[in-house]
């Protein structure tokens, strides 16, 4: 049905009719990007990689993917009741009745919550890590700050930093240990385990094959934008920053903001939440897609948020 000789539906560009310019230009408008990144932008990423370089780039052969171990019955079954129980929001309670019924019918153990949990963990690695924070959340005990015994932060409204020490004494004596921490979530383990699946992991490819469609209609006039992965600034990404040539690297978009969790307004909990971009975008924002990557334990909203990052 579209028509291209027809000027009033060139596709897309909603602000032509406020536009004073009476040019008709076919094609996007370029974007800005820069190929090239800011010292201050190259400086952080050197301190931030440090020496790691990243490491060789694993076969596709399907034949040479990490093998999963076989699992037991008993294991399988408490998979797939702990994946049922957790969609269907159960309570401790629900878990324990249906297991012992489904315990009874399949004649084999079904593991207790607390065991299916490390299970489950162990085969995705997913492990948190704990990360030393000032108890006021000013800053994380990363980067810079790593090394320093009391907090150096100096909010907007104050005249001199924190101060808060970063250890108290320990249990035992002449010990010390942090006095508060922030629990971070792992990336990769849930991005191993999306690509374990082949459903999930034919959704992951999804970006690279949108690359090679928009790279295929680059300077034509058909290109349409409607998404990151036929975007132009995927495609200036991969042939002027060189990025992107592997077909399962992978692009996440960051947010972060505040959140109250409670009605009085005495708490703030920022939370930094990773959307996978690889991804159809169809799925992209669904909430079983989003990668929580960390939430801090407030009240106060955090000074730095770099260093919890
Ligand atoms: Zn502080």
């Amino acid at each position: 049905m579209g028509d291209a000789e027809d000027p009033d539906t060139s596709s897309g560009t909603s602000d032509s009719s406020s536009g004073s310019d009476s040019e008709t230009e076919q094609g996007p408008t370029p974007i800005d990007v820069h190929p090239t990144l800011p010292k201050q932008l190259e400086d952080l990423h050197a301190e931030l990689l440090g020496d790691y370089t990243v490491p060789p780039v694993p076969p596709t052969d399907a034949n040479l993917a990490p093998k999963i171990n076989a699992l037991s019955l008993s294991e399988k079954a408490s998979l797939e009741h702990y994946v049922a129980w957790k969609k269907s929001n159960g309570t401790v309670k629900g878990y324990k009745y249906h297991a012992t019924v489904l315990q009874s019918n399949l004649d084999t153990e079904i593991l207790s919550l607390h065991q299916v949990k490390k299970l489950s963990q162990r085969l995705t690695g997913f492990y948190p890590k704990k990360v030393d924070m000032c108890p006021k959340s000013c800053i994380a005990y990363t980067g810079k700050y790593k090394d320093l015994d009391k907090c150096p932060y100096t909010s907007s409204q104050a005249k001199e930093p924190c101060g808060m020490a970063h250890y108290k004494e320990g249990r035992k004596p002449g010990t010390k240990m942090p006095q508060a921490q922030v629990q971070i979530l792992p990336v990769m383990a849930t991005i191993r385990a999306l690509y374990a699946n082949a459903d999930t992991s034919r959704h992951l490819r999804q970006r690279d094959s949108y690359l090679k469609q928009a790279l295929h209609l680059v300077g034509s006039a058909m290109q349409k934008f409607s998404d990151y992965g036929n975007s132009q600034l995927h495609i200036i990404q991969h042939q002027q920053m060189g990025l992107f040539k592997f077909l399962r690297d992978i692009a996440l978009a960051l947010s972060t903001d505040g959140a109250q969790l409670t009605m009085k307004k005495h708490s703030n909990t920022w939370l930094l939440i990773l959307i996978i971009l690889n991804l159809p975008a169809t799925l992209q924002y669904k909430t079983e897609h989003i990668i929580i990557n960390l939430t801090t334990p407030g009240p106060n909203s955090p000074g730095d948020i770099e260093s919890f990052i």
